[in-house]
């Protein structure tokens, strides 16, 4: 059906359009989306492409501008001001990342370090010299940098950095609670994708009970992804996004693959009246069926952050064993642990997980620091199944 202008009178006869995935941006790469010549666009931005081709945006200056608008609004509900020194540890290049964070603590004013990939050590010894109060980047990275810190005998409390504000991958508030403690900060969780301009779509505020999400740039449906019709408030739903504002590649009907939910609350005590959706559980394409059960690797990490013994890094390995699915949960203890603390742990891991999973996980309990992560997000599942 060609559908035209006329076909669309209110909000509601968005149900007419048809939806967009990824695969149609991936059909159409890297420029068949734009809807302006190339000429007229001054920046490009593409997601990793790591498991396919990548998700190519380009944007006017005009689009820029509204990214730089929605990322200063995210930063600034963190906490962040002109008076902040603001440290950037993420790779600066095509991902979206680095510039969104980078435009936004800009348009607030804020002296913005550009310190870019990894090299915790520098990273540490830059917050030192510079007087660094806030920071960016995924949450594993943080609990990485206090890993080193320790390492190095640096006492992140007694930083300047009071302020984090991380994105890109799940994280659960287990984990949040115990970035906050370490490093004595307050932590906020941003939530933004590649297709829509990059970080920048909602953030927690400090009341840290759900994420606002910028409803004069982008318009949000919450569809049930199996049928996909609309889920009332406070139920679980798949995000589906329309940009209201974007010049050089404007989208229609995203389907972000996220799971979230909204929450019913017209005004939030912080006093902002955008809608407020829930952290995001996970999206639908990392849900993991195994032996039957749906599991979301945050259900993991939740159990696991319950325990002071256990570290902050862990990961879930699934073999198939005689036709039958195993999971395996191996998680770096704290501290070394003697046989029989260990034992312990592993037998109250097993109990609590399984009370979730509905079968028994194995549980490996590995020496603090036996968990090398490579690359910027923390690889929380390794999944050996052959898939046929
Ligand atoms: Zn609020």
């Amino acid at each position: 059906m060609k559908i035209t202008a006329d076909y669309i009178n209110t909000l509601n006869d968005i149900e007419k359009l048809p939806f967009t995935t990824k695969n149609d941006l991936r059909d159409n790469a890297p420029f068949g989306f734009l809807t302006t010549s190339l000429e007229k666009c001054s920046e490009l931005h593409a997601s990793s492409g790591t498991t396919g081709i990548p998700v190519t945006v380009c944007y006017t200056p005009n689009d820029i501008d509204v990214w730089s608008e929605v990322m200063a609004r995210c930063l600034s509900m963190s906490g962040l001001t002109k008076k902040d020194v603001f440290q950037n540890p993420i790779p600066y290049g095509t991902f979206t990342g680095a510039f969104g964070f980078h435009y936004g603590a800009q348009k607030i004013g804020a002296l913005v370090i550009p310190s870019g990939q990894g090299q915790s050590e520098r990273q540490l010894k830059l917050m030192k010299y510079y007087g660094t109060t806030f920071i960016s980047g995924v949450a594993s990275y943080a609990t990485r940098l206090s890993q080193v810190a320790e390492e190095l005998g640096i006492d992140l409390k007694k930083l300047e950095v009071r302020n984090g504000l991380f994105g890109a991958e799940m994280f659960t508030i287990g984990l949040k609670n115990r970035i906050m403690d370490s490093w004595n900060m307050d932590v906020h969780d941003i939530y933004g994708l590649t297709e829509m301009c990059g970080p920048g779509v909602s953030t927690d505020c400090d009341q840290h009970n759900g994420l606002h999400l910028w409803e004069d740039h982008f318009l949000l449906e919450f569809l049930d992804p199996k049928n996909l019709e609309p889920v009332d408030l406070e139920v679980e739903g798949e995000m589906v996004l329309t940009t209201l504002t974007k010049e050089g590649m404007p989208i229609l009907r995203y389907r972000t693959r996220d799971i979230a939910k909204i929450y019913d609350q017209k005004i939030c005590e912080c006093g902002r009246t955008h809608i407020k959706h829930s952290t995001i559980k996970g999206r639908s394409d990392d849900m993991l069926i195994i032996r039957g059960t749906n599991i979301y690797p945050g259900q993991i990490e939740s159990v696991l952050m319950k325990y002071p013994e256990v570290g902050n890094n862990w990961r879930m390995i699934i073999n198939t064993e005689k036709q039958v699915d195993q999971l395996t949960v191996e998680v770096e203890s704290k501290l070394s642990l003697s046989q029989m603390e260990s034992m312990e742990l592993e037998e109250n891991l097993k109990k609590d997980i399984k009370s979730v999973l509905v079968f028994n996980p194995k549980i490996l309990i590995l020496q603090p620091k036996s968990i090398v992560q490579e690359g910027l997000k923390a690889k929380r599942v390794i999944d050996n199944r052959k898939r046929e």
